[in-house]
This record gives C-alpha cells, sequence and structure tokens, in this order.
C-alpha cells in the first residue's frame, strides 16, 4: 500500500467513514502499516500536540443498532489478541461496515474453569458502562460451542504493546492517558465497580490519543463500604492487602495504577522478579521498590504517594488529579 492510499484509509477509519474502507485487510494496514513502526509512532506523536478530544463515541444509540449482532453480520479478520480463556478478533459488520473487535471464548473452557458467573458478571457491568474512557460494549451472542462479545475497536492496540516496541512514552505523552484512566476509574469507583485488572495490557489506545480502559473479566461490584476477600488480578499489579491475604476495597485498583505508571515510564514492573513469585509477593508486600533518577522529580513523588502499603494512606484519584505531576 503506498504511503498516500494508508493516509486516506487512516482517515476514513479516523472519520468513521466506513463507505471508503472496503476491505478488512485494510484496516489491518492501520495497525500493521507495511511503512516502518515510525509511521505509528508519527500517529501517536501528533495526537500528543493535540488536546485529548473527548469523542463521545458510540454511546446508546449504537448499542442499540448492534444489540442483535450475531455472527453471520461479522466479517472476521485476524487475531487482534490473546486473554486469558480466548482470543479478540477483528471483524467488520457486514451492512454498517464499521470495524469491531470480537472476544471469542470456548463454552468447554469456561464449564473447566468453572467461570459462568465471572463470565456473567463480566458481561453485566462492561454492558451498564457508558464512558468516554471506556471500551463500548456493544452486544453478546452465542453459538454451540463458543460465547462472543462485540466491542469497539482500538486500532492501536493495547499500551503493554507499545513497551513491547520499545516505544518510549515522555512523561507529558504518559500524564495525558493516566489522567483518561483516573476518570475511567473514578466513573468505576462512583459506580462501587472495581476493575481489579489495572495493566498497560487493558489500556486500548486510539488514533487521537485517547485511551479506553477494558476487560471486566475481573471486575466486581460492592456495596458501599463493602470489603472483598477473594485473591483475583495479575501478580506483578497485586496489591499488598490481596497478597497478604487481608480484605480490600476500590483502593486497590489506585495501587496497580501506580505500578502501571512506573512500568509504563520505566520499561519494568517496579516490584517483578523473574525467576521468583514468592520474591515478587515479598517485595510487593515490603514495598520493595527503587525509582530510576532519570524520573522526573514530580513523577517519583506521584509513584511514592501511590505505592504506600495501608491503603487509607495512598493517593486518592481526585489526589491524582491534583498532583504536580498532572497538573504540570
Ligand atoms: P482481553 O481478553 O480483553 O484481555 O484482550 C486480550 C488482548 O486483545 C488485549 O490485550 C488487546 O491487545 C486485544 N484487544 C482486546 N480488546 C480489544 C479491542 N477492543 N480493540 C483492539 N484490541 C483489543
Amino acid at each position: 500500500m503506498t504511503k498516500n492510499a494508508y493516509k486516506n484509509i487512516r482517515d476514513a477509519y479516523h472519520n468513521k467513514d466506513w463507505t471508503k474502507i472496503q476491505t478488512l485487510s485494510q484496516i489491518d494496514a492501520i495497525h500493521h502499516p507495511k511503512e516502518p513502526n515510525l509511521e505509528i509512532l508519527n500517529i501517536i506523536l501528533t495526537a500528543l500536540g493535540k488536546k485529548v478530544t473527548r469523542s463521545s463515541a458510540l454511546g446508546k444509540k449504537v448499542t442499540t443498532l448492534y444489540s442483535k449482532t450475531t455472527l453471520s453480520d461479522l466479517d472476521v479478520g485476524r487475531t487482534l489478541g490473546h486473554g486469558i480463556f480466548g482470543i479478540v478478533l477483528l471483524v467488520r459488520h457486514k451492512s454498517t461496515r464499521e470495524v469491531m473487535a470480537l472476544k471469542v471464548m470456548s463454552k468447554k473452557t469456561i464449564k473447566k474453569h468453572k467461570l459462568e458467573d465471572q463470565i456473567r458478571k463480566e458481561i453485566a457491568i462492561h454492558s451498564s458502562l457508558e464512558h468516554p474512557n471506556i471500551i463500548t460494549y456493544y452486544t453478546t451472542f452465542e453459538d454451540e460451542d463458543k460465547i462472543f462479545i462485540l466491542l469497539e475497536y482500538a486500532p492501536l492496540g493495547d499500551l503493554y504493546k507499545l513497551l513491547g516496541q520499545k516505544i518510549k512514552l515522555d512523561e507529558g505523552t504518559l500524564s495525558k492517558y493516566i489522567i483518561q484512566v483516573v476518570e475511567a476509574l473514578q466513573y468505576l469507583h462512583k459506580r462501587n465497580v472495581v476493575h481489579r485488572d489495572i495493566k498497560p495490557e487493558n489500556v486500548l489506545l486510539f488514533l487521537d490519543g485517547t485511551v479506553k480502559l477494558t476487560d471486566f473479566g475481573f471486575a466486581i461490584e460492592i456495596k458501599p463500604g463493602e470489603k472483598i476477600t477473594k485473591q483475583v488480578g495479575t501478580l506483578d499489579y497485586l496489591s499488598p492487602e490481596i497478597v497478604e491475604g487481608r480484605s480490600y476495597d476500590h483502593t486497590t485498583d489506585i495501587w496497580s495504577l501506580g505500578v502501571m505508571i512506573y512500568e509504563l515510564a520505566t520499561g519494568k514492573a517496579p516490584f517483578e522478579d523473574i525467576i521468583s513469585r514468592q520474591k515478587t509477593y515479598r517485595n510487593i508486600s515490603q514495598v520493595n521498590y527503587t525509582l530510576p533518577t532519570h524520573l522526573s522529580l514530580e513523577l517519583q513523588d506521584l509513584i511514592e504517594k501511590i505505592l504506600v502499603k495501608e491503603p487509607t494512606k495512598r493517593l486518592s484519584l481526585e489526589g491524582i488529579l491534583a498532583h504536580k505531576w498532572i497538573i504540570g
């Protein structure tokens, strides 16, 4: 594909002008341009100069439009990613031509791991959410052996992939992403939803610099003031209260956010011990990590105020938004 053709397709995608996009492989080219990664990097860098615009995006209308969608309404493209219990595919709606992501889970695997309740919760929670920094849920359908969840598509994939491509995020860009994740968390916590799996893989990136939170597979709705005891989440991002088997609440998400900020700024998770899980547990429990001196003093201060063992002394989401690293 020539650079010009690529640019036209990219603009059509950006403007949601689906009629100009003929094939799924053209969408693929947005995600995996034949041009070097510099092209993607440029898109990101261009986005940085701009104020992040909040696409009110698809909201309720589109949710209604796609609520009766089934597999036969979709053209299926390549695999976008792998979750713990399934894959996510690139798909396009045959009549509207809108490009979306389809999460596919095998019923056999769900049954084997007794995940029925968890999937039911994921669908119930995600389908009730509507926020500019949360991936829009469209619908769920099933066939004989699979469950499908149809979602808004994020063309630049997840933030973990950025880390993998060694695209170094400068602190200005990172802070723009973090503000949006914090706003998504404020929305969730106000609704008494705890995400419980905040990590770079679950933050998806759009062409205009918008980021959106996804994967509500571990999310739980609690009563105000209620504490949870079940240990769930991803090892490197677990809070000390979870690691130590104590009860916990929404402040566990703030800890994981602190871990994610550290990782995105340095390329390495703060408590990870690649050889021993036990050592990682111990590092988390003892809050044993070092702050590289190449981080700005403001960012070091923010991380230190978030990665606080005692959950009630941890910086709040409002405190993060008011911190000097965020407000500049
Ligand atoms: P999940 O099963 O939700 O954890 O998704 C697994 C991976 O698939 C993620 O880490 C992303 O790389 C990719 N992915 C999931 N949802 C989307 C989406 N809506 N748009 C683009 N990529 C996605």
